[in-house]
């Protein structure tokens, strides 16, 4: 299933694994509904998503900082550290014995992703050939969290080896409804197990439901907003308006090009070639299925002037562009030679949020991306497109392109560009910051200690907690914050 990198497809829309969450209509998205997986099972999201591990930029972290002194980028390097096992060597940025797999997937990238790198130098953004290290800016070859061809996710680097503890119990199948709140002090929590309502005691309840559970969790608990929490008729523990806003998310946007010579689709389409990266991967946990769909990409500034960088760059050797809606079968790509060139812009400024449908627990929060709200957002996102073209345009990729598929020649102006995003844009699924950390109680939900604040016993350690959202993908900065809650924890 999930374990293997190429089961991502498999698990996207499986119910088994993943909440499968919808938002409502977005209004700057020609009212779609952006589909927003979410892992169902130990691990969370870990477990389900495309492996992509990026720390984020020390500018990141002088924001996370400011509002939460001990989280700036001199304080989270040695805890990124210690989570790593790099096989790329450990040096003074990278950790080498840490518990969780980072692989750096370099010598076993597709031909086209060099292309693509290549063509990247060629359009002046530098090589990168570890953008977890030393400097962020450039282009390279992503690196991803496995361990011996196999996903590694949290379940697989931190509870499997937990799991003996004997003061660990791990409940599986279990929905928890509502935090024990006794007075203003958490005390346990309710949850339901095979239809039966149970409650597990807590000297401290740590809560990591995710950027969308954890504050709907709040919320049914009494911390929220005090006019929404009465709206439902839920009595109010604690007045917090912060719980369930500043969703963050990136917003990405893909441009598909049809290649002159075999792309990976015409590895993994015919059933000959399913078998033998089958066959590869059994034998010796190598070749396209030991990789992420995202093979390359980068970190570049499109704004201007000498800022940290505002956008996100992939490319993949593979598309599913004929694949049915809401399918992605990595393992039946289309019949013919393409690429995909993608980006999202790394710091948007529009916000979204999370709040209660209903006081049942079991009902799926109401969920707005609150996409492209911005001026800043649309405009990177016009700019992303040019960029992705320039690339495209240079000689490594010019050669191999025959021509650009999605959205195609004739997108041309801004507002065809934007037009486009409206309609094709899509997550790249790292929603966070709906409880956010701050010293300031009255702009934010947890402190610097990740205690919530206004109530004892309760502490919040997940995306949600973000201040502002990293340049890259969020798991690794998620992980991070579950090192940092241990040391919090464990400090009293
Ligand atoms: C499809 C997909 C692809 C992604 N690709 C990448 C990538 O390549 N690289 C990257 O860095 N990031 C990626 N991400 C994002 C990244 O995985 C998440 O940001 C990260 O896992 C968030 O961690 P978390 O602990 O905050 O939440 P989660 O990992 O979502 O964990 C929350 C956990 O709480 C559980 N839970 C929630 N509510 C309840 C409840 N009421 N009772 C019991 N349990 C509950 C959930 O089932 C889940 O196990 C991707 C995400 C998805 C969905």
């Amino acid at each position: 299933m999930g374990d293997h990198p190429a089961g991502y497809g498999k698990v996207f829309h499986d119910a088994r694994f993943n909440w499968k969450y919808s938002t409502e209509p977005e209004p700057e998205l020609n009212g779609r509904r952006i589909y927003w997986p979410r892992g169902k099972v130990l691990g969370g999201s870990s477990a389900i998503n495309a492996m992509v591990w990026v720390r984020g930029h020390p500018a990141d972290y002088a924001e996370w900082g400011a509002a939460a002194p001990g989280w700036g980028w001199e304080d989270v390097v040695p805890v990124f550290r210690r989570i790593e096992r790099w096989t790329g060597g450990a040096c003074a940025h990278r950790g080498g014995d840490g518990p969780l797999s980072v692989t750096d997937m370099g010598g076993a990238m597709h031909p086209l992703t060099r292309a693509y790198v290549r063509a990247a130098e060629q359009a002046g953004i530098p090589t990168n050939t570890d953008y977890n290290g030393a400097a962020m800016e450039g282009a390279g070859f992503y690196q991803i969290s496995t361990a011996g061809g196999r996903r590694a996710s949290t379940a697989q680097a931190y509870l499997r080896a937990a799991r003996k503890l004997p003061n660990l119990r791990i409940v599986c199948g279990a929905m928890a409804t509502r935090i024990v709140m006794e007075g203003r002090c958490a005390t346990g929590i309710d949850y339901v197990q095979r239809g039966r309502a149970q409650t597990a005691r807590a000297g401290e309840v740590i809560l990591c439901g995710g950027a969308i559970n954890s504050p709907q969790l709040l919320m049914l608990s009494g911390i929220g907003p005090a006019a929404h929490l009465r709206d439902h008729g839920i009595e109010v523990v604690q007045d917090a308006p912060h719980v369930g806003r500043n969703l963050m998310d990136h917003l990405g946007s893909d441009h598909l090009f049809r290649t002159r010579v075999p792309s990976l689709n015409q590895v993994l389409r015919p059933w000959w070639g399913k078998a033998l990266a089958g066959m590869q991967y059994v034998a010796a946990q190598r070749g396209p299925l030991a990789m992420s769909l995202n093979q390359g990409g980068g970190f570049i500034r499109l704004a201007g002037g000498d800022g940290p960088p505002d956008t996100q760059l992939y490319f993949s050797p593979l598309s599913y562009s004929s694949a049915p809606t809401g399918k992605r079968p990595l393992m039946s790509p289309d019949p013919f030679p393409a690429v995909r060139l993608g980006f999202n812009p790394a710091k948007p400024t529009s916000r979204g949020s999370v709040t209660l449908r209903s006081r049942d627990p079991l009902a799926a929060p109401v969920m707005r991306g609150g996409y492209l709200a911005t001026e800043h957002d649309r405009r990177l996102m016009i700019a992303g497109t040019r960029e992705v073209r320039r690339i495209a345009s240079m000689p490594a990729l010019k050669d191999v392109i025959e021509t650009e598929l999605d959205p195609g020649p004739d997108c041309v102006t801004d507002d065809e560009i934007l037009d486009f995003a409206r309609a094709e844009a899509w997550t790249v699924f790292h929603q966070c910051g709906t409880c956010r950390m701050g010293q300031d109680a009255a702009a934010s939900v947890v402190g610097p200690d990740l205690r919530v604040h206004g109530v004892a016993g309760l502490r919040v350690a997940d995306a949600s907690i973000f201040p502002t959202i990293p340049t890259g993908n969020t798991n690794a900065p998620a992980v991070m914050v579950g090192e940092r809650a241990f040391d919090l924890i464990t400090q009293g």
